[in-house]
C-alpha cells in the first residue's frame, strides 16, 4: 500500500476508537436512525425506539449530500438541534455527516462522531482540517475508491493528528442494477490485514434495499465487521431521502437479536491500543 504511514502495518495491535465510553473497535457497536433527520417528533420516536432495542449510537444527517439540488437537502442547523435534543433525552451519542469544512465547529457542538460521506471521501481539504479536531471521525468508503485510496484518506486524518478514525464500508459502483451499490464485504478483512483502525458495515447504502439489510448485518458480523450502521424509520415509504432502504424499528429489533447470536459464534479479542 503506497504512502502509509499510520494507518497501515501488518500486525500492529489494533486501534480502539473512545466513542463517549464505547470502545469502538472492542465491542461491537450498532448505530441506528433515520437517513434524514426530518422533524423533532420522527427523530425523537426514531430515537427511542433504536436505544431499546439495543442501538448504541444515533445516526440522522441534518446536512444531506443528494443527487439532484432539488431533493430534500437536510434541516441543517434545525437538525443539528433536534439531534442534540435526541441525544439529550436518549444518551445515545450522535453520528452526524459534516459535508463542509466551514461545518466543522457546528456540526462538532452536537456530534460525539463526524461523518465524512462517501461523496468526500477524497475531499482533500475537509480531511486535512478533520485531521485538527478532537471528535472521532467516521470515514466511509468512496463509492469508486479503492482500498488504498481509502486507507490514504484515513492517512490524511491521522496525520493531521487525529487517531480516532472509524473506517465504513458502504458498497461500490459495480455493473450490478439490482442493488443501488455492491456491497463488499470482502474489504473487511482485507482493510483488517493492513490497517489497524476499526471498520463497520453500512448494509444500507451497500445494498440500497431493506430486504436486504437483515442477511448482510449478519454477513457483516461474520466477515469480522467491528459494527454496524443502519438506516431505521417508523414510516420508510413516507421518508424524505431513502426510501427504499430503510428498515422499521421492529425489524430492527430483530435483527439486533440476530447479530447478536453471529457474535456470539465469530467475536475474538486482539491485543488493542485505544486512540
Ligand atoms: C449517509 O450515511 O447518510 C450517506 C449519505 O451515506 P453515503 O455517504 O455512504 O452515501
Ligand atoms: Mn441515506
Amino acid at each position: 500500500m503506497r504512502g502509509l504511514k499510520l494507518c497501515g502495518g501488518p500486525g500492529a495491535p489494533r486501534t480502539v476508537v473512545n466513542v463517549a465510553g464505547l470502545a469502538v473497535g472492542r465491542d461491537f457497536v450498532i448505530i441506528a436512525g433515520p437517513c434524514a433527520v426530518e422533524s423533532e417528533e420522527q427523530t425523537l420516536r426514531i430515537a427511542r425506539l433504536v436505544k431499546s432495542a439495543g442501538a448504541h449510537m444515533l445516526r440522522g444527517g441534518a446536512f444531506k449530500p443528494r443527487l439532484s439540488p432539488y431533493d430534500f437537502q437536510g434541516l441543517g442547523d434545525e437538525g443539528l438541534r433536534i439531534l442534540k435534543a435526541a441525544k439529550q433525552e436518549t444518551g445515545l451519542p450522535v453520528v452526524t455527516e459534516v459535508m463542509d469544512a466551514r461545518h466543522i465547529e457546528k456540526v462538532s457542538d452536537c456530534a460525539d462522531v463526524l461523518q465524512v460521506g462517501s461523496r468526500n471521501m477524497q475531499n482533500f481539504t475537509l480531511l486535512k482540517e478533520l485531521g485538527l479536531v478532537d471528535r472521532p471521525i467516521l470515514l466511509k468508503r468512496g463509492m469508486n475508491a479503492t482500498l488504498e485510496d481509502w486507507l490514504n484518506a484515513a492517512e490524511y486524518i491521522l496525520s493531521g493528528g487525529n487517531g480516532r478514525v472509524i473506517l465504513c464500508e458502504r458498497g461500490i459502483r459495480t455493473f450490478e442494477t439490482y442493488t443501488r451499490n455492491t456491497l463488499d464485504l470482502s474489504i473487511v478483512p482485507a482493510a483488517k490485514e493492513v490497517c489497524h483502525l476499526p471498520v463497520i458495515v453500512d448494509p444500507s447504502h451497500g445494498t440500497g434495499r431493506a430486504s436486504l439489510v437483515h442477511p448482510m448485518c449478519l454477513a457483516a458480523a461474520a466477515a469480522g465487521a467491528d459494527g454496524l450502521l443502519i438506516e431505521v424509520h417508523s414510516h420508510p415509504s413516507r421518508a424524505a431521502s431513502d426510501r427504499e432502504q430503510q428498515i422499521t424499528p421492529e425489524a430492527f429489533a430483530g435483527l439486533v437479536q440476530d447479530v447478536t447470536g453471529i457474535l456470539s459464534v465469530v467475536r475474538r479479542s486482539d491485543p488493542v491500543r485505544t486512540a
